[in-house]
């Protein structure tokens, strides 16, 4: 299992070649922890001993069987919840899935886009951080890998102005025995799945003037549909639309043209993906769930956050962890001038920003109204404020239009503490505190800036 205190691990399958070298440095310098498999038994090997948050396997090079890998690590009750995604050329690799009876959890096509390939596997390694914790709660829990891979009799919504793209989407998912039907607005999709929630929403991302993306802020936002996987169907010249989508809460995207067989593929690993979630809620019950996490942001909540520290502090080999105390500037105006609707948008544009801009073993958790706090293991004062201040600007720059074409500029002020700071040495509320302490000097000195604890 994934602690937290260890980078997020992923192992690397193909032949040597320079596609795998980059991608694992790639990996390597957003702070994973890579190693490289060049034929199956090594991977299996090291599947099993050095257990690996992540798998990739590579279909592109020639001398490795990855789709045989596959089946095998989905087979092993020792592997089989380690998430594994495949990279490939698409058609090819689509004939070969089709075939088999346990697929990838994803698959990037060849050649690899570094910022969606980032996208795509912390998406991965926090799905199975959850799961983690989960079983970790409950070892004897049904859970996941019961071996039921159908989708059909599934329940698919789409939402897209393009009647043609609806009625491609329709006969695509009739294959596997998913009924679409067809919503006109997000109202529609909630009325629906107030009375019968659907199991996957497909959303077709236009170009116009409504924003599309405040479908999925929506969606994720009652609780009703909360639980729903959402896929974008986007251009490919509308990547940081995709992002953003993501940071709002969408599960996968698909580009258009629109490849049929992706589509099936995705949509089934979305649905299968939300069984095995309803499974594991009805086992443990949704009290697990929200024990740990904030529904708003998705983010951790403050006991989950606490616990956390606390544990990173008190193990034997404790490293050096820093703690940002980050809070929204003049929030309460947002409210005020836009509405409680679009604060709660603000609030999850900054809750992903902060989750995709930190590194996966960083934890992100929502403490407050509109406050959050990082907590950074093994992280220097100095590797602190260089992630404050990369966090801060990022912030600044997030595309907020509460009333388009009204653009709001939100900002954060942040306070930082770090053990390797003497005056923040001690425990978990000690730390805590002095990034408190910080952050109203931030605050103080006008905002939209970073503060460091002081001795006090
Ligand atoms: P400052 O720059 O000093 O931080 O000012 P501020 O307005 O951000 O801070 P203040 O503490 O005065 O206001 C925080 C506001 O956050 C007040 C409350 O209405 C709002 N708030 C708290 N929780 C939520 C929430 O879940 N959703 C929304 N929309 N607003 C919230
Ligand atoms: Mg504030
Ligand atoms: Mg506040």
């Amino acid at each position: 299992m994934l602690t937290d205190t260890m980078a997020a691990r992923v192992l690397i399958v193909g032949a040597a070649g320079s596609g795998n070298c980059l991608l694992q440095e790639g990996l390597a310098a957003d702070h994973f922890e890579v190693a490289g498999a060049r034929d199956e038994q090594t991977a299996v090997r090291l599947a099993h001993s050095w257990k690996p948050d992540l798998i990739v396997l590579n279909a592109v090079l020639p001398g490795t069987e990855p789709y045989e890998t596959c089946r095998r690590l989905k087979h092993d009750p020792r592997t089989l919840h380690i998430p594994v995604a495949l990279i490939t050329r698409h058609a090819e690799a689509l004939q070969r899935l089709d075939e088999l009876q346990s697929s990838p959890d994803d698959f990037l096509s060849s050649p690899v886009e570094h910022t969606q390939l980032l996208a795509r596997v912390r998406n991965m390694v926090r799905l199975k951080r959850t799961l983690d914790e989960w079983r970790d709660r409950a070892p004897d829990a049904r859970g996941s890998g019961d071996g039921d891979t159908s989708v059909s009799g599934a329940r698919a919504v789409i939402i897209d102005p393009s009647d043609a793209a609806c009625a491609m989407v329709r006969r695509a998912l009739a294959q596997d025995g998913i009924e679409v039907s067809r919503a006109a607005s997000a109202t529609d999709v909630l009325t629906q799945s107030e009375a019968d929630p659907a199991d996957l929403v497909v959303i077709g991302l236009a170009a116009g003037p409504a924003d599309p993306l405040a479908l999925p802020a929506r969606l994720r936002a009652t609780p009703a549909t909360r639980a729903i996987p959402m896929l974008l169907v986007a251009d490919p010249d509308h990547r940081s639309r995709i992002l953003r989508g993501f940071d709002l809460g969408a599960n996968d995207w698909l580009l258009r043209p629109v490849d049929e067989q992706e589509l099936r593929v995705r949509a089934r690993n979305q649905i299968r993906r939300k069984f095995d979630q309803d499974r594991w809620r009805a086992d443990l019950g949704e009290a697990v769930e929200l024990a740990l996490t904030d529904p708003l942001t998705g983010l951790y909540n403050r006991r989950y956050l606490l616990r956390h520290l606390r544990r990173l502090l008190g193990s034997s080999h404790a490293h050096e962890v820093a703690v940002l105390m980050v809070d929204i500037d003049h929030f309460k105006a947002i409210n005020d001038r836009f509405g409680h609707a679009a604060g709660d948008e603000a609030l999850r544009l900054v809750a992903g920003t902060l989750r995709r801009r930190t590194r996966v073993f960083d934890s992100v958790a929502r403490v407050g109204g509109e406050e959050f706090v990082v907590v950074m293991p093994g992280a220097s004062p100095s590797d602190a404020r260089a992630a404050a201040e990369r966090l801060r600007l990022a912030i600044e720059a997030i595309p907020f239009h509460p009333a388009p074409p009204v653009r709001h500029r939100l900002t954060v002020s942040i306070g930082v503490a770090a053990t390797g700071l003497a005056a923040c040495a001690g425990n978990a509320e000690v730390l805590i505190r002095h990034a408190d302490r910080a952050l109203y000097a931030a605050k103080d000195a006008g905002r939209n800036r970073v503060e460091f604890a002081q001795a006090a």
